[in-house]
């Protein structure tokens, strides 16, 4: 191995540049080159690269987004495109290939694997840590803090006019970014994809809620809660059952993608980018690096892709407890 190409690519969190910055300043401990792949697998089709040395990484730990900047490529789904892009790495010399993304974005990393026996190794950037093998994505953690740090502010709003407020955070398909937010912002209720609560318990907590003296309340709910209805058609039912609450919604929206990385993806990030360039030089290929019982570990990419997670039920019992 020579050369390492690396991409980030679906939807960015905060912590990919410090992702970045660890892939190529490790290809630049073991003397190797590393070279910067724009925009996802669209930029590896049209070829806009960009030859990454360890300065050209400097004061990017510190930075949401990514400087290579992210897509979503239709081109890459074909047979075409992805020749185009094999060509491509070919004409540069690369060897091998860093994908920092989702699930999605490894689904691309093992089609391309099983067409060319080209070496990829994921590293999993989301923010919804949806993904099997790893307890954290990349950026989770910041939007975690994100999150509550919005919440707070919207308790204060709620408290001073006593209203009950319905606040959407990202999760079609997980979760964990509402569950863990609600227990830390301490809302009275937490939707999520996994479970059904129920429109009837709903209603019931928060009438109980009311009737234990609290004038104001939080709810928590995910883009995809499994009761099936948005924040807004929430808000109505409410209304229309509840006429004693005066309800507001706020949905955080990109926000929640955004802002300067906390300490532990910043961490998380470095130890990541030095596992999947190290294992590329040991030869292996088609893996995640991930974190597992706080150690860096590696999971075939097909089981990250398919493997089942599930909610941790525990953390439903500690928030049903925290609104007694
Ligand atoms: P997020 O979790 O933020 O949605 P993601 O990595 O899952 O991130 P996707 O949009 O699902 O985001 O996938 C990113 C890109 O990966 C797609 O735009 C496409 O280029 C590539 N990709 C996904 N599935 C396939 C596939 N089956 N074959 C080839 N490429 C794919």
């Amino acid at each position: 191995i020579r050369k390492i190409g690396v991409l980030t690519s679906g939807g960015d969190s905060p912590g990919m540049n410090a992702a970045i910055r660890s892939v190529v300043r490790t290809c630049a401990f073991h003397n190797i080159e590393c070279l910067g792949i724009y925009r996802g697998y669209q930029g590896m089709i049209e070829g806009d690269f960009k030859e990454l040395g360890p300065r050209s990484v400097n004061n990017i730990i510190n930075k949401g987004g990514t400087i290579l900047k992210s897509a979503r490529s239709k081109d890459f789904m074909t047979v075409e495109g992805r020749k185009k892009a094999h060509e491509n790495l070919v004409k540069e010399n690369v060897d091998a290939l860093v994908v920092i993304g989702g699930d999605g974005s490894f689904t691309g990393a093992e089609v391309f694997n099983n067409e060319y026996g080209f070496p990829v190794m994921g590293i999993p950037g989301t923010i919804d840590n949806d993904i099997f093998g790893t307890s954290y994505t990349l950026g989770y953690d910041t939007a975690l803090n994100t999150v509550v740090e919005a919440i707070d502010k919207i308790r204060d709003t709620a408290s001073s006019h006593n209203r009950l407020f319905f606040v959407e955070v990202m999760g079609r398909d997980a979760g964990h970014i509402a569950l863990n937010t609600g227990i830390g912002a301490g809302a009275e209720e937490i939707l999520i994809p996994e479970e059904d609560l129920g429109l009837e318990r709903l209603l019931d907590s928060l009438k109980r809620s009311k009737e234990s003296g609290k004038s104001s309340s939080i709810v928590v709910v995910a883009e995809g809660d499994k009761i099936g209805k948005n924040v807004f058609e929430l808000k109505d039912y409410v209304e229309e059952n509840l006429p004693e609450y005066d309800v507001r919604v706020s949905v955080l929206g990109h926000m929640q993608r955004g802002g300067s990385p906390s300490c532990f993806d910043r961490v998380l990030a470095s130890r990541l980018g030095v596992k999947a360039v190290e294992s590329i030089l040991e030869g292996k290929s088609n893996f995640m690096v991930g974190l597992i019982c706080d150690k860096v570990a590696l999971t075939p990419l097909e089981q990250a892709i398919k493997g089942s997670l599930s909610i941790d039920t525990e953390l439903l019992r500690v928030s049903d407890i925290m609104t007694t």
